[in-house]
């Protein structure tokens, strides 16, 4: 259905449309998130059918007061407990056992469900006026790059979501860390912004997930994070073929020894995390055909950023 999208800075107007059974995109501190209420179904229904998300990759629901949490599931486990203590309000997803009141769509089938508290200030205002948690994924058309900016969910949208609610500025531009907190040890399901080993410091214990345990988080095995442009690791082989090419653009921690049209040399790994979305955006709309990316360690936010890029370089 096409409507107009509404962009307001109200979050009292962007909860009406929520209380009304109607979608909302709203900004966190990680991306956008496209919200909906997450009891009810007919309003989260939207937000699959609006991205086109497969039915069995579960939503994370966000909440504004660790209150909250007691309405979701059935127990908060020792180690779910640490993690919240530590790190909510922020960037990172508890996966927990869910009560009978979640709706199975919102956990794609599964019998646990994935909880959020966001560190930025606006948007728990916004889920407190809404007066019910929000389930919500990335505010962006499924397997493209995740949204940082109000103007990247219009550009996906482009009038489908009835309402954009406009906010501070995106702070780390790479989705939250996703810990599954129903199983002992837990096990980190996607790296973010809260590193492993930030986590390994308040839980020994904790362990990356299988490559092969599909099961785990349903969502991962889907396309994601792929502009339009070819993904491609930049390394010497490939340097000849890259090098002058006015079709391609680069992104890494350091120059490369070819020239390129587009050129991004992030300052740190945190900043090549925040920048990477929104590179990949502006290279689609300025025509590139191939986006070369470096390569960075597996260790602290270089785990986010390589599983961001291994999945985009993926598509191809
Ligand atoms: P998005 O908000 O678009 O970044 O997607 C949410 C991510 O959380 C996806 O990768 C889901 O697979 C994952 N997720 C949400 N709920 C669960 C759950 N109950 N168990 C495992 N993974 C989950
Ligand atoms: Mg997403």
């Amino acid at each position: 259905m096409c409507v107009k999208t509404i962009v307001t800075t109200s979050v009292l107007k962007a909860a009406s449309f929520i209380r009304k059974g109607e979608t909302v995109a709203f900004p966190t501190e990680t991306v956008y998130g496209l919200g909906a209420d997450c009891f009810n179904e007919k309003a989260v229904m939207k937000i699959f059918k609006v991205k086109g998300r497969a039915s069995d990759n579960p939503l994370i629901v966000h909440i504004h007061t660790k209150s909250q949490i007691r309405l979701l599931v059935r127990e908060i486990t020792e180690s779910a407990y640490r993690i919240i203590k530590k790190f909510f309000p922020g960037p990172v997803t508890v996966i927990l056992e869910k009560n009978d009141l979640v709706p199975h769509l919102v956990t794609a089938g599964l019998n646990t469900v994935a909880i959020r508290m966001p560190s930025m200030k606006f948007t728990r205002e916004f889920i407190k006026k809404c007066g019910v948690p929000i389930a919500a994924p990335s505010a962006n058309i499924s397997g493209k790059p995740s949204s940082v900016t109000w103007e990247h969910v219009q550009n996906d949208f482009k009038g489908r979501i009835p309402c954009i609610l406009k906010g501070p500025e995106v702070k780390y531009g790479i989705e939250s860390t996703v810990v599954d907190c129903s199983v002992e040890p837990p096990v980190l399901l996607r790296p973010g912004k809260i590193t492993l080993e930030e986590l390994q410091r308040i839980i020994p214990e904790i362990t990356l997930v299988n490559k092969s345990s599909k099961i785990k988080s349903p969502g991962m095995k889907y396309r994601h994070y792929s502009p339009e442009a070819k993904v491609i690791f930049w390394n010497t082989e490939n340097r000849k073929l890259a090098a002058d090419n006015e079709n391609s653009a680069y992104i890494g921690l350091n120059k490369p020894d070819a020239s390129f049209r587009k050129i991004k040399i992030c300052k740190s790994p945190e900043d090549y995390a925040s920048s990477l979305f929104s590179f990949f955006r502006e290279c689609d709309r300025e025509g590139f055909k191939k986006i070369y990316v470096q390569k960075v360690q597996r260790t602290g936010i270089g785990l986010a950023i390589m599983n961001r890029l291994d999945k985009a370089a993926a598509r191809q």
